[in-house]
């Protein structure tokens, strides 16, 4: 399966974007309101930084015992009657899942919001075998029609305008233009309402499974997620592996992180429940690794797997408002990307992302189950220079620091150095040509001008002779 992080073209719409950011204000204006919503709702509760701490230990407690939990949810559902199946990575689950399609003979897909399916590249699988699957959610509807990818994982299209929406309504829909948001939300509605009826499969993620009763829950606002699990003969359930608690007694506390720090809602519109297959329905579920196992088994990344997917760090990450989602290569954008992606796909394709990050911490102070985001961040540098396979493991710069050590460590080292560097200053402006980093720095910045008094040594002395 082609993998967007593959090949040489990995990062270069990422490096352009970061290097002539051309900030989109309908993005901007989003997360700005979405954090001041989310956070005014979030606190709105006197113990919410207790509720952190549970929601924290629950998950950090599932995930030492996941192995027996996830046993357990299986066996439960499968006592109700659902089909259960396991899936190594993206390519099995594809597998599975359109072998599914295949024996039900389904032609027709409707589909809620899920990001593992956005991991998995489903659409494009199904439209292997002939398969016509529409997304329902009104933010999914829109960017497939537009044909990219989501640029957030709970607002997809929260990087155009209603004027944009419009546009592409009008273009792809063949409606009359309108950038009313009624309007255009009744647009989506009546196209997506026949589609409900006559679809022969319906499709989910799942937000929060249970283990200990075998049941599962969905939040939506819109309402498409009622219909799309519902109205089709068939449901099939994608599921990460993390997406686990171990019983319906915590299910409160998820319920109530989720959509404060997700949307600023103190609960969803619509909470779905499922306990097994309807009468003449099927239900199947799909439990997903793809590459999860590997941050399960490193103490330093396994709290990433805590994520509830809320969305709030990146609202609140300055480099995620300026650059938006598809600078960061695949489906998981911001903080949280940057530290996931390397884990699912390995540093081979994602390691350089780590370096999209201003180091601010505000991902981690956010974050309602405290995933330790910045402290992840430097490991994940750390470890993507360590790896030859990286494309941010450099001899040049590891041979430049082991420079740097070395002249630090004598005085004599450090002030020589430092005749040189003045030396390059006052000459480099004159050159035509600057080679290697030295010319993608200058490119765009002047080179400061060498202090007149001399050295910072010189000057201490001048100024504080007592
Ligand atoms: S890392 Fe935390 S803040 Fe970011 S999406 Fe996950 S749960 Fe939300």
């Amino acid at each position: 399966m082609e993998n967007p992080l593959c090949g040489a073209a990995f990062l270069k719409p990422e490096t352009k974007q970061l290097a002539e950011p051309k900030p989109n204000q309908a993005l901007i204006d989003a997360m700005t309101k979405s954090i001041d919503v989310s956070l005014a709702t979030c606190w709105s509760i006197p113990d919410w930084p207790k509720w952190r701490d549970a929601a924290h230990d629950v998950k950090a407690y599932t995930l030492a015992n996941l192995d027996k939990l996830l046993a357990q949810f299986a066996d439960n559902l499968e006592a109700k009657g659902v089909k259960v199946l396991w899936a190594r990575d993206a390519e099995d689950a594809n597998k599975i899942v359109l072998e599914i399609a295949k024996e039900n003979n389904v032609k027709t897909v409707v589909k809620g919001k899920s990001m593992v399916s956005e991991e998995m590249e489903l659409n494009k699988a199904f439209a292997s075998i002939g398969v016509r699957a529409l997304e329902t959610d009104l933010g999914e509807f829109i960017v497939q029609l537009t044909g990219k990818r989501p640029t957030h994982i709970v607002t997809p299209a929260t990087h155009l305008s209603a004027k944009e929406v419009g546009e592409v309504f009008h273009e792809k829909l063949d409606v009359p233009f309108t950038e009313q948001h009624e309007e255009l939300t009744m647009i989506a509605r009546h196209k997506l309402r026949e589609e409900f009826i006559s679809a022969d499969m319906g499709m989910s993620g799942i937000n929060i499974a249970m283990a200990s009763t075998g049941s599962f829950c969905l939040v939506e606002n819109e309402g498409n997620i009622g219909l799309s699990t519902t109205a089709p003969k068939i449901h099939v359930a994608l599921m990460g592996i993390e997406k686990l608690i171990p019983g319906p007694e915590y299910l409160p506390l998820f319920l109530n992180m989720l959509p404060r720090m997700g949307t600023g809602q103190k609960l969803t519109s619509y909470t779905h429940i499922f306990n097994g297959p309807t009468e003449g329905r099927k239900l199947y579920v799909v439990i997903i690794d793809n590459g999860r196992t590997r941050a399960l088994a490193q103490p330093r990344h396994r709290k990433v797997l805590h994520c509830i997917r809320c969305g709030g760090c990146m609202a609140r990450c300055p480099v995620y408002r300026q650059v938006g989602g598809w600078a960061y290569g695949w489906v998981y954008p911001g903080p949280l990307g940057i530290v996931l992606t390397p884990q699912l796909l390995g540093f081979e394709k994602a390691g350089k992302l780590p370096f999209a990050s201003s180091l601010c911490g505000a991902c981690s102070q956010i974050c309602p189950v405290k995933v330790d985001l910045a402290h992840q961040i430097v490991r994940s540098r750390a470890e993507s220079i360590e790896s030859p396979a990286s494309p941010a493991h450099s001899i040049a710069e590891r041979l430049l620091w082991t420079g740097f050590v070395w002249m630090m460590k004598k005085r004599w080292r450090y002030n020589m150095a430092m005749r040189f560097v003045k030396i390059g200053a006052r000459f480099a402006p004159l050159l035509p040509y600057h080679p290697w980093l030295m010319g993608r720095w200058t490119r765009g910045r002047a080179i400061p001008a060498a202090q007149k008094e001399g050295s910072f040594g010189k000057w201490w002395k001048k100024n504080h002779k007592d």
